[in-house]
């Protein structure tokens, strides 16, 4: 099924300049980014996307990482595209993850820092690309509802 998706470069692999090499991976397997923006989070997005691991111990540390500088924000469209990008980013434990993938090549690979510094963000279901797409691309929604009231 054709797909759209929400994926999010965090501030470790803007620093490292991948942008390019994620756009190019996600051409590889026929995903398109349809929108794109640089944006840097503040904290109520932030305890707003991860309030499934609010709680957890390691929340100050995600925290301070995903603040510590701007973001890359982007919609990916594409058959598959959740599982997809999923894919290719690897799993959460950049030290699990296998090279090949984008956390595997480009993560962490400290024991104390390999689950936090992860490089990119995929989202998880079909159900929370939606939400993830409206929370980080608001201005979308409100044109549609513009182009509607003109219409
Ligand atoms: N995270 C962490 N420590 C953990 C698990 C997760 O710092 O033990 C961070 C990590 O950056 C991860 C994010 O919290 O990407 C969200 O966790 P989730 O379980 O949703 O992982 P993901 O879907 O990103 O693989
Ligand atoms: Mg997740």
């Amino acid at each position: 099924m054709r797909e759209r998706t929400y994926a999010m470069l965090k501030p470790d692999g803007v620093k490292m300049g991948l942008f390019p090499e994620v756009v190019e991976r996600f051409k590889n397997v026929g995903l398109e980014i349809t929108h794109t923006k640089e944006m840097v989070l503040n904290e109520e997005i932030l305890k707003e996307h991860y309030a499934h691991v609010a709680d957890k111990p390691f929340f100050p540390e995600l925290e301070k990482y995903m603040l510590s500088g701007p973001v890359i924000a982007m919609i990916v469209e594409g058959e598959d595209a959740v599982n997809r990008v999923r894919e290719l980013m690897g799993p959460t434990n950049c030290k699990e993850a296998l090279p090949g993938t984008i956390r595997g090549d480009y993560g962490s690979k400290d024991d104390e820092t390999c689950r936090t510094y992860n490089v990119i963000h995929g989202s998880d279901s079909l159900e929370n690309a939606e939400i993830e797409v409206n929370r980080f691309f608001p201005e979308l929604k409100k044109n549609k509802t513009l182009k509607k009231a003109i219409r």
